[in-house]
Parts: C-alpha cells; structure tokens; sequence
C-alpha cells in the first residue's frame, strides 16, 4: 500500500499529512483514497489502466476494505447492499469543474451494468442508460478554460432496477443548464457541442436541409477562436449521438426535429435589428436582414410576420426552468416496489473573484448537500452503532444549517427576499436589493447581531458598496449583487412564447407550453431562485430516502495536465470539501470497525491460540486475540457482528505486528 489507504487510519492527522498522503499515492498512481466509506478521486488527466474487465472483476463481490481503494469497490457495496437488502441508494459526486465528477458517474454506471444480470432485454436497457451520456453532453456540455468537456448543467439519475437487481430503466433530471452559453462565451471556450458536432458531422445533404452552412465562422454563436478543440473529433462524436439518440429511444423524426432546432438557434443568431423610427418620436426595433429569419421561420414551421412582430413588441412571460427528461424504458409494474440507485453529479461549490446569482445558487445547493451530508452519515453511525449494540457517543460538528437557513428562510432569507424585491411594485434595482438586504440579514436576531461570531452574513467597511458576503460552511464569499434581479426575474417576453406556440412543429410547440392561448395567465410565473430552491427540495427529499455513497472529485492541477500536484490548489479544495472535518467526525467515535471473521483471518498469526485455525465463533476468536495481545479494553468494543476500534493507533500497532510475523 502506498501512503494510507484510508484518511482515518492517517496519524498524526493534520492538514499537512492529509495532503503529504493525497500526494504521494497520486505520485504512484493510486488516485483514489478513503475517508472511511467515501472515496476521494484525485482526477489523473491521463487514462489509466484501472478500468479493465480485469479490475472489475477484481472488485466484483468483495469486501469494501479488502482491495486497495477504488471507484469499483464503492460501486460495488452500493450495488451489492440495494440488490441483497433491498435498500435504495444514492451516490453523491461532488467536487469542482474538472475535478472528474461526470467520468466518475460514467464509471459507476459502467460498473454496475457490467456487473448487474446480462440478457437481451436487460441488455437494452443498459446500452440505452449508457448512451444517455452522449446525449446529454452534446446539448449540455462544452469546452470551458477549466475543463474541455464541463458540464453546464446538474444532472441526477435514478436507476430503477426490478427484485433481481435488474436494471428497468431511469429517469433524469436536469438542473440550471447555463442557458446563456447559447448566445455568448467567455473568451477561449466554446458554444455547447452540439452545433460544432452537426456542423463538421452532418452529411451535406443533411445540411442542405437545415440550411445550414458547414463554415463555423458563418455564426455569431460559435465562437471563432477556439472551433476546435484538441484531441476532440466533433464529427466523429456526431455519429455518437447520433446513434446514442436512436438507442435512446428517439425515433427518426424526433431527432429531425432536434436538429431543425438547433439549426433554427444558429440561424436566430445570426439575425440582426436594427432602430426604425415610429411617428411618435420613439425607436422601434426591425430585423435588418431577412434572410436568416427566413429560413428559421421555415426550420420551425412559423409564420415569418408573426415572429417579426413578436421581436418588436413586449410582454412579460417566463420560462420554466427546470428541464427532466423521462428515459420511458421502464415496463412499469406498478404493484412491484423498484429499488433505486440515484447518481448525482454536480457542480461544485464556486468561489470566484466575481461570484454573481449563478455562484449564490450553486453554493445553496452545495449547502444544502452538505446538510444531508452531515445529516446522513450521523445517522447511518448512529444506525450502525444501534445495530451492532455499541453505545453512541455525542459527536461534535459543525452543522450549516444556518446557513441554508440565512439563505433559504420563507420569511426573510436571502432568497425570499430576493423574491419580494423581484415583484414589488416601483423601481427594483439590484441597489434596492442589497439595501434590504443590509437592512434585515444584519438586524434580524435570527441571524444574530452583526457583532456576533455566528453570523452568517458579514458586514463590514471594507466590503465594496455592490457587494455581499456570506460564511458559506466552505468559505467567505463576497457576492456582487448586480443582476441578481433580472436572472432571477429570468424573463421572456410573452409575445415570444406565443409566436413559438404557433409553431407547426411539434418540440417547438412543447418547448414553449406557456404560450398556449389556453394558459394565457397573467399571473406572474415562479422566478428562478424559487424553481432552483423547489427543485433542490425535491432533491433533497429524495436523496433523504437513500442510502448515501460519496465520491470527492479533486482536480490537482489548472492545467488539465497529468503528473501535475498543485498543493495549493489541492489544499483548497480539501478546505471546502470539508474533508477535514469529515475524517474527524469518522475518528470521533469509532475510527475502524471490521467483521469478527475478516478481522480474525487477518489478525490470527498473532496469536499462538488462533493460529492456524480457531474453531469457535470468530467474535470469541478476535475476544482471545485482543486478550492475548494485551490491546487496552477502553480501545475497543464488541458489536454483534463486529469490533469497533476507537483510536487508529490501535490498528497500527495490529498491522505492525503482522509486519514483523
Ligand atoms: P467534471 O465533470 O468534474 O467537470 P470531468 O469528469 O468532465 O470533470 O473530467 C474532466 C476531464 O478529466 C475528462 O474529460 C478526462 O479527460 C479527465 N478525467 C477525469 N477523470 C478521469 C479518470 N478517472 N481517468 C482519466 N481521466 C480522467
Ligand atoms: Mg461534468
């Protein structure tokens, strides 16, 4: 074993050490390390030879502890403890952007349908699992300055499987895709995929039909400067998805739609306005050539006059933000309980120099996962020490539920009143909001005195005039307050989603619901931070039902280069990962615990009266052993069906007898 396998058993614990071990096994190839049953995933940059038929079948069946740490082994145990005891889980990959989180996703998803039952109809379901991933990162992902395949959105996945461990199907829910990528990048990266890939994959003849010209340049939404990303062929994974939306599930005509669609956002790019003036003295906004709009109101079957008009005139309408898709394989039973695995992949919390609306919803949601982090590893060791008998001990934590409160409180949260300020009648600015802001978090009692150590929200002389800030339980972030009133507002002139609902073509129709005569509602729709804190309840709830696995993504360096150990970097996201505090709420209470039988195999050359072979009850066996070896009793205790060791010392002093055997 390089370094320590596993963060609890690391001695003297300390920031340092923790780092000094993270090191040392990536040096040597060991990316993965344990903090108990979490995985820490240090991302290689560089494909290793650990994922082989071989591997899995290494991992398939065994014991958490007995390999060395691995994705594997966490898929496994998760798979393993929802087919045999029927207890539903979730797996919870968090860490920043580049840090490996979807390629963590994609390998437990790899295991387990290369582990689960084989069969045609099984098969399918699987390949159509699988190949949701093309999919969603040809709409959803795109290259960023961190990372050439980031995704712009939060993706969960419930895996339903039948009795026997089958998989049935699954269902997706997308969460905050960054919609305005479609129109505008940041220098050096890149529109979503999807258009580079049609663009270079398309047949010509497909293209003819789009209307669409293969010359990148010829579009104000793909950016000129970086069309092309290295080691990535765009038609190569054109065919991809082409292919994967057929598996899928999408019939031909569906996927003709798509594409009309995409085709119809580069031709909308492209349009251009242009002042006219009216009679009376005010400006009116024209189209300024007609030709791309032409061919859009032909792609998507409107009526050209009717979206000229919409572009020129103004209501107020919003869209909804959430998307799900519903893979539809699932032969629902409906008497029959399904178990579930859910994956979640999701961005990480976001500190930045300048943190917008963006960065405060994240954050909320990185807040919230961390409440049910601490949530449900205290209760899953409370669960196991009520199970093996073992007398709970109080572990101390810091719990941020003050700080989801501070953000999320219906009467006077961060959000809520974002919320009230958005649809207060009279000027509402981004000023307004802050104002408020200033005014109720730094009086209310419920956050405390600005004077008090436990205030969440910080007020200061030296915070610029624009800006707040907060003690997120990952660190202080300071955010700028301008915009957070239109991105919450998130609207979209009414006379827009009309005009799209009188599309002839079906997606466009469904896209845009709220444009339907019949919903014609005037009354104000949910803003986004509503949605975003409804959709992370829902979330929530549903994470709370499961049996929790966690996998860390850490990147090691800003380059996306292999062999590279950025200890400052690394230090960082270890501080708000919160590992620290996660080893130290695995060592408060008990640090080790092991089977009577595996302790005892391991343990008994130590032992003249184990050796080679105890006959008794392996409990009494490991009882004689500890005797024997004269381990203090305060160290350890007897659960029913395994020994619990406080101190890692203990274990140590285990493992150096057995060296020295
Ligand atoms: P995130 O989803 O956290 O933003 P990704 O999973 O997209 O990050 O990983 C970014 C890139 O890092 C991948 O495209 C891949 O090149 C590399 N990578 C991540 N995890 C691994 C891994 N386990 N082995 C090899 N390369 C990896
Ligand atoms: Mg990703």
């Amino acid at each position: 074993m390089i370094g320590v396998g596993d963060m609890v058993l690391l001695e003297p614990l300390s920031e340092d050490s923790f780092l000094e071990n993270l090191k040392k096994r990536f040096d040597h190839n060991e990316i993965y390390t344990y903090i108990g049953s979490v995985v820490i995933s240090v991302n290689p940059y560089r494909s290793l030879p650990i994922y082989t038929p071989e591997k899995v079948e290494e991992y398939r069946n065994r014991n958490f502890y007995e390999l060395s740490p691995h994705i594997y082994a966490l898929a496994d145990e998760a798979y393993r403890s929802l087919r045999d005891q029927d207890k539903d889980q979730c797996i919870l990959i968090t860490g920043e952007s580049g840090a490996g989180k979807t390629e963590a996703s994609k390998l437990v998803m790899s295991y387990v349908a290369a582990v689960c039952g084989k069969g045609q109809e099984v098969n399918k379901v699987k390949e159509q699992l699988l190949q949701s991933n093309p999919v969603l990162e040809a709409f959803g992902n795109a290259k960023t300055v961190r990372n050439d395949n980031s995704s712009r959105f939060g993706k969960y996945m419930d895996i339903e499987f039948d009795f026997k461990g089958d998989p049935l199907g699954g269902v997706i829910s997308n969460y905050l895709l960054e919609k305005s990528r479609v129109v505008k990048q940041p220098r050096g990266e890149r529109n979503f995929h999807v258009f580079y890939q049609l663009l270079s994959g398309a047949s010509d003849e497909t293209l003819k039909k789009l209307k669409l010209d293969r010359d990148v340049s010829k579009y104000n939404y793909l950016c000129l400067d970086s069309a092309s990303v290295s080691g990535v062929d765009d038609a190569a994974n054109f065919r991809t998805v082409r292919n994967a939306m057929q598996i899928v599930g999408f019939m031909e005509d569906e996927v003709q739609s798509v594409l009309q669609l995409v085709a119809a956002v580069l031709k909308l790019g492209n349009i251009e306005f242009k002042p006219e003036s009216r009679s009376n003295g005010l400006d009116e906004s024209r189209v300024k050539d007609k030709n791309d709009l032409k061919e859009m109101c032909e792609l998507l079957g409107i009526e050209q006059s009717v979206l000229e008009r919409a572009f020129s005139y103004r209501t107020v309408e919003a869209k909804s933000e959430k998307v799900s898709t519903t893979l539809n394989v699932a032969q629902a039973q409906a008497k029959t309980r399904h178990k579930v695995m859910g994956v979640l992949d999701i961005y990480g919390f976001e500190i930045f120099e300048d943190n917008s609306f963006e960065q405060f919803i994240i954050n909320y949601c990185n807040e919230k996962l961390q409440q049910i982090f601490i949530e449900l590893t205290l209760r899953e060791e409370q669960e196991e020490y009520i199970r093996e008998g073992i007398e709970w001990t109080n572990i101390e934590y810091f719990n941020n539920a003050v700080i989801c409160d501070l953000m999320e409180n219906n009467q006077n949260g961060i959000l809520a009143m974002l919320d009230e300020e958005c649809l207060r009648p009279g000027t509402v600015t981004d000023e307004t909001f802050l104002d408020k802001l200033n005014t109720i978090c730094a009086e209310h009692q419920h956050f405390e005195s600005r004077l008090s150590k436990n205030s969440k929200f910080l007020t200061d002389h030296s915070l610029p005039h624009n800006c707040f800030r907060i003690q997120h339980y990952a660190g202080k972030v300071l955010y700028r307050v301008e915009g957070f009133v239109d991105k919450n507002n998130d609207l979209l002139y009414r006379d827009l989603s009309q005009a799209m609902y009188k599309a002839n073509h079906n997606l466009i129709k469904q896209l845009f619901p709220e444009g339907s005569p019949a919903k014609i509602n005037l009354k104000r729709p949910p803003t986004a931070g509503f949605q975003f804190k409804a959709s992370v309840g829902t979330l929530m709830r549903n994470l709370q039902t499961k049996n929790p696995n966690y996998i860390r993504c850490i990147k090691p360096n800003d380059k996306k280069a292999s062999h590279i150990f950025t200890e400052s970097l690394v230090c960082h996201q270890v501080r708000y990962l919160g590992l620290m505090e996660n080893v130290r709420v695995r060592r408060a209470g008990y640090a080790f615990r092991q089977a009577y039988e595996a302790c005892l195999e391991r343990y008994k050359m130590l032992c003249k009266k184990t050796w080679p072979h105890w006959k008794g009850p392996a409990r009494q066996g490991v009882e004689v052993l500890m005797a024997d070896l004269k381990v203090p009793p305060e160290e350890y205790s007897y659960g029913r069906s395994k020994i619990f060791i406080r101190n890692p010392r203990t274990l140590f002093f285990l493992e150096e007898r057995r060296r020295q055997c």
